[in-house]
């Protein structure tokens, strides 16, 4: 049997249209367009391309993003008082900073300087540590972005074996923390893991974040597994295997297509939260 296709694009398509109306109802109530503040720090293409989605992405719903761009050369603590000036800007409910930021800059000290209610991304360890215990915190947007879509499409979680390959604080830690929030069996998986292809073939919901194109084979997955690819490289490639993904897994993030949509669509929506939280 072929495998279902957890289409992204299509959700976040279809989750925008009901973003549209909560951010009119916004508008309507306050007289107020909410406002997501984007912050790049120097020139890498790729940054810049994702934070112009993010941008077209709020304009798509009708809300407003104030682009800041800052120069490669911008040490830790003026990035730390322009974060601190938009935190202070009750125009803008929510920060995104652009991962990464330059060598040079500390980024944890940067993320951790975004007051929490305008942490849409979910970077911080405040916002890390609730959403890890269950409270009320907005999630890192593409760990909770893969969990929109597991749920969307009804994948059971529960008492499965979910192996997620990578532990990188907006990626791997979260989404690990997200899964077993949902009662499945959580494995984590990096750089010093031993034997990674055979935790990965014990996998039934699998989550590549690596960072590495293809670097898992599909050989390695087990039958029926519903495989999840986060990662994204040129030329439209995952960190997973796409060859042989159809006959293997029973539901799988195709990339383009998959997870990037709802990452953005995410942020989005958390936006509009932090919008309807501040805009009353
Ligand atoms: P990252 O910070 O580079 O983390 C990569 C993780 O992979 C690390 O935890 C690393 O382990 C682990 N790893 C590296 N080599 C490994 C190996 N040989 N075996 C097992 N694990 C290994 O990357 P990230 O920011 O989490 O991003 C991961 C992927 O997701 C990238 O492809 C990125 O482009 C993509 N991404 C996509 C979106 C989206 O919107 N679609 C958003 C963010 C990221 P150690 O901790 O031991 O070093």
């Amino acid at each position: 049997m072929q495998a279902l296709i957890l289409d992204g694009k299509k959700l976040a398509k279809e989750n925008e249209e009901l973003l549209k109306v909560r951010v009119n109802a916004i508008k309507e109530r306050t007289g107020k367009t909410p406002i997501l503040a984007t912050i790049l720090v120097g020139d890498d293409p790729a940054s810049a391309t994702y934070v112009k989605m993010k941008g077209n992405a709020c304009a798509r719903v009708g809300m407003e993003s104030m682009p800041v761009h800052l120069s490669k050369q911008t040490t830790t603590s003026e990035l730390l008082a322009k974060i601190e000036e938009l935190n202070e800007n009750p125009n803008v409910q929510g920060i995104l900073l652009q991962h990464p930021v330059p060598h040079h800059i500390n980024e944890r000290a940067a993320f951790e300087s975004i007051e929490r209610r305008k942490d849409v991304d979910g970077v911080t360890c405040l916002g890390f540590g609730l959403m890890a215990m269950g409270e009320k915190a907005y999630g890192s947007a593409t760990p909770a972005g893969i969990m929109a879509i597991l749920k969307h499409y009804k994948i059971q979680l529960e008492g499965k074996h979910a192996v997620v390959v990578g532990r990188s604080a907006i990626l791997g830690k979260p989404m690990a923390m997200m899964l077993l929030n949902a009662n499945a069996t959580v494995t984590i998986c990096h750089s010093k893991t031993e034997d990674l292809e055979k935790i990965v073939s014990e996998a039934d919901i699998l989550v590549g974040a690596v960072g590495k194109p293809e670097f898992i084979k599909a050989s390695w997955i087990k039958k029926g597994a519903v495989v999840v690819d986060a990662g994204y490289h040129p030329g439209g490639v995952g960190d997973i295997e796409k060859a042989g993904l159809d006959e293997i897994a029973s539901a799988y993030t195709p990339v383009p297509g998959g997870v990037g949509p709802m990452t953005i669509n995410t942020l989005i929506s958390n936006s509009v939260e932090s919008g309807e939280n501040f805009l009353k």
